[in-house]
């Protein structure tokens, strides 16, 4: 049994006094999301990290991105050692803001997957296609080589508990959803690649879909057989409409 997952990626949103008050509020539906079997979590900047840590320590807390060198000359970047420091053990690796605005590739992802897996942390790996890519039928194709190449080379033991987003480029922030069936579709496909790959690590990994994701929508995600969950961007921002995510998937 896969435990389903709620994701909320906060982008580059929220002072640190905005996150605070959110990881306040997190304390009472983190018991009632764990009281009915589903784990939750949020991914602050980098400047909020601490604060969401530390106010609601039984959250799970991802960063939004890291780099796959231990230190060095690399200005504006956050190194894993350094995300440890601060107890964080989970990062989203290759979100499509990423790869559009700031170069990332299948190959970059794979090295900080790599490097995130030498110290035991999660990552997310998020995968998706561009509407063009969509409406020419090649969102297979595409998702084929992110996942061959991001997870290139890893050991079976880590793949099993990691976590991969199928976020379809064209319905991030558009609210333009894909319907729950594209998402079953391409989670499936996800898990067979996966499959080829590493095995029965398939069957345990868990993978999110992620696009507009809303309360008046996720349940129908969730019942699909391969959806483990989702990743949120715009409802994940407000506490209420966070709450409202968990309310509406639990029986
Ligand atoms: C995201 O940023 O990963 C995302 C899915 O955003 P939204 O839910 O706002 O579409």
């Amino acid at each position: 049994m896969r435990t389903k997952l709620i994701f909320g990626n906060w982008k580059m949103n929220k002072l640190t006094s905005e996150a605070r008050e959110f990881a306040l509020q997190s304390v009472e539906f983190k018991k009632y999301a764990d009281e009915h079997g589903v784990q939750i979590g949020v991914a602050p900047t980098f400047t909020s990290l601490s604060v969401v840590k530390e106010v609601n320590p039984s959250l799970t807390v991802a960063a939004q991105n890291c780099h796959f060198e231990e230190k060095g000359a690399f200005t504006g970047e956050i190194s894993i050692p350094m995300l440890l420091d601060l107890h964080i053990d989970w990062v989203i690796i290759g979100h499509s803001e990423r790869r559009t605005y700031f170069g990332e590739t299948n190959e970059t992802c794979n090295k900080k997957i790599k490097a995130l897996f030498a110290h035991d942390m999660t990552p997310i790996y998020c995968c998706g296609e561009t509407l063009e890519q969509f409406e020419n039928g090649l969102t297979k194709e595409v998702i084929k080589e992110q996942i061959n190449v991001g997870l290139a080379d890893l050991y079976k033991e880590h793949v099993k508990n990691m976590v991969i987003a199928y976020e379809p480029i064209w319905s991030i922030g558009t609210g333009k959803n894909a319907s729950k069936e594209i998402a079953q579709d391409i989670c499936s496909y996800i898990r067979d690649l996966v499959k080829e790959m590493y095995g029965d690590a398939s069957e345990t990994v868990r993978i999110l879909y992620g696009g507009s994701v809303k309360p008046e929508n996720v349940r129908a995600y969730l019942s699909e057989k391969d959806v483990d969950g989702a990743l949120v961007g715009g409802a994940s921002l407000k506490v209420d409409s966070f709450k409202q995510l968990i309310e509406n998937i639990v029986d």
